[in-house]
């Protein structure tokens, strides 16, 4: 599977500006985080408190998010410019579970998607059946189980 040179182009100019666009927010709630902490430490006005966790906590939610996504971003930039410079298979855009190619307009909407649809759905199933314990992302490094070039898109 190679991608034309003008696809991982435009995917790595959509990817770092997602990654700016992220960084931004996470340093954001960083900041609100640290702000938060001692006034919830010192205790104070009950509602005030309450309304202040609850920022809190979404803030939290939302740093360990766009942090899942910047990594992810970064690990797509990264895998791009090996794919630029190999003159051979690419890597980009393939499915880090089953090794297939991802849809072209999933990759133009989320150009870190490091699933296909079919895996992510098992991914999501899983999530829910083990009530969030998903041993796949236990797994730093995992081998693919089909090699990548593989054709057949998904
Ligand atoms: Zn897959």
């Amino acid at each position: 599977m190679k991608w034309p040179r003008e696809f991982l182009l435009e995917q790595s100019v959509s990817l770092v500006e997602q990654l700016g666009k992220h960084e931004k927010w996470n340093n954001e709630s960083l900041k609100r985080l640290r702000c938060a902490e001692p006034i919830i430490a010192v205790g104070g006005n009950e509602a005030d408190c309450a309304q202040i966790s609850a920022d809190t906590e979404i803030d939290r939610i939302s740093t360990e998010c766009s942090t899942r996504i910047i990594l992810k971003i970064r690990a797509a930039l990264s895998l791009i410019s090996a794919d630029l410079k190999s003159n051979g298979e690419h890597r980009y855009g393939l499915c880090g579970e089953c090794g297939l190619v991802i849809y072209t307009n999933r990759l133009e909407a989320i150009p870190w998607a490091d699933l296909c649809l079919v895996c992510k759905d098992k991914d999501e199933m899983a999530d829910k059946e083990n009530k969030g314990f998903n041993s796949r992302k236990q797994t730093i490094v995992r081998s693919r189980s089909v090699a990548p070039g593989a054709s057949t898109l998904r």
